[in-house]
């Protein structure tokens, strides 16, 4: 097995998320908040051989960890069938999966069966009307009959995540980590991101990890922080009764000299970075014929020159706004969340 390769920051490449579709049956606020978008064309989109294919080639790199995600993964017509192809690589020892839960109740066993060890559902609200209201989708109940669908299904670990956003759903902090205690599950808080797509985002709407655990420790005490793993994105903490919870802080104290992230489109280009304009287009290797070497000595390449520190530079700017316009999301999809795959 070839050595890992590390970034020009020391980074390694272990952690390939894979975005399935661009399609997502929600229209957050914060992701999706336009009537129309530019779709990829269909026949870019990379097919299960071929995904199974890049996957055995990254996993010969040192990728031992891929989240499918999307848009929303469960709109791709059997998920499972992906989920059986990539569980058979020995080096892929933590498959999981990032859902809106919508079609969850359905696929829990499914995908469990396939091989899948874990999944995080995004729950915003525990209010219908909010969701109605906030992501143009009716069906709360299913996120929940989803997330009780995934609790039940042997998983090493179902999380719940919840992006905190100023009035609109700050006020159910408490609620939202009382919902997933109750479960036994672990919830992470995360600030709201200018990620391209989030045309809506504004500094007066991001709540702040300071603030999240300000509003938990006046609900339930003294939150002490857990030091774990210093790759993961989520800070841990617990409390006083041993709960325990996560905050992503990425926009106001961003992680990016630990972000061992890699992101794979839908169409197959190969991002560095959640902010990062360079990419590299696999899915023209793979269907030029190239080899199975040639490609993984292009990620290497690539891998190997990476410098990105996206979020970080985000937060140095004296003016921060929107990351893209609407036309330069239009002129290339790929910048949008939903296309590279959140
Ligand atoms: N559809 C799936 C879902 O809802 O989980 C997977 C894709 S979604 C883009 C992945 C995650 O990105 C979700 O948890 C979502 O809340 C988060 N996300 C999207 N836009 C965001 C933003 N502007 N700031 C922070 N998180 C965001």
């Amino acid at each position: 097995m070839p050595e890992r390769p590390t970034d020009a920051l020391g980074r390694p490449l272990r952690n390939l998320r894979i975005s399935v579709t661009d399609r997502c049956n929600m229209r957050c606020r914060y992701c999706m908040p336009e009537e129309e978008y530019v779709w990829l064309p269909r026949a870019s989109i990379l097919t299960f051989e071929e995904i199974d294919r890049l996957a055995g080639i990254f996993a010969g790199l040192g990728v031992h960890k891929i989240r499918l995600t999307g848009g929303e993964p469960l709109l791709r017509h059997d998920l499972a069938a992906l989920v059986r192809l990539l569980a058979r690589h020995d080096g892929i020892d933590d498959l999981a999966l990032t859902t809106n839960g919508i079609l969850l109740a359905r696929e829990a066993g499914p995908l469990r069966e396939a091989g899948l060890r874990r999944v995080t559902v995004s729950l915003d609200t525990l209010r219908p009307e909010r969701m109605q209201a906030f992501a143009r989708s009716a069906r709360h109940g299913d996120v929940l009959a989803g997330i009780g669908a995934a609790a039940a299904s042997g998983f090493d670990t179902v999380k719940l995540n919840a992006v905190v956003i100023r009035d609109y759903n700050d006020d159910e902090v408490p609620e939202l980590l009382e919902f997933a205690r109750s479960r036994g599950l672990e919830i992470r808080f995360i600030e709201y991101m200018d990620v391209g797509g989030a045309t809506q985002w504004d500094l007066e709407r991001v709540v702040s990890q300071r603030e999240i655990l300000d509003t938990i420790a006046r609900r339930y005490g003294p939150v002490t922080p857990l030091r774990e793993d210093d790759w993961a994105p989520a800070e841990r903490f617990r409390l006083p009764d041993g709960t325990t919870f996560g905050v992503i802080a990425s926009t106001t104290a961003p992680f990016c000299r630990t972000c061992d992230r890699s992101r794979l489109t839908a169409d197959g280009t190969f991002l560095l970075c959640l902010y990062g304009e360079r990419g590299l287009d696999l899915r023209e290797l793979l269907r030029t014929g190239a080899s199975d070497e040639a490609i993984a000595e292009r990620i290497r390449e690539t891998w190997i020159s990476r410098t990105d520190r996206g979020a970080e530079e985000r937060a140095g700017l004296a003016d921060r706004g929107v990351l893209h316009q609407l036309d330069s999301l239009r002129a290339d999809p790929r910048r949008e969340m939903h296309t590279r795959g959140g």
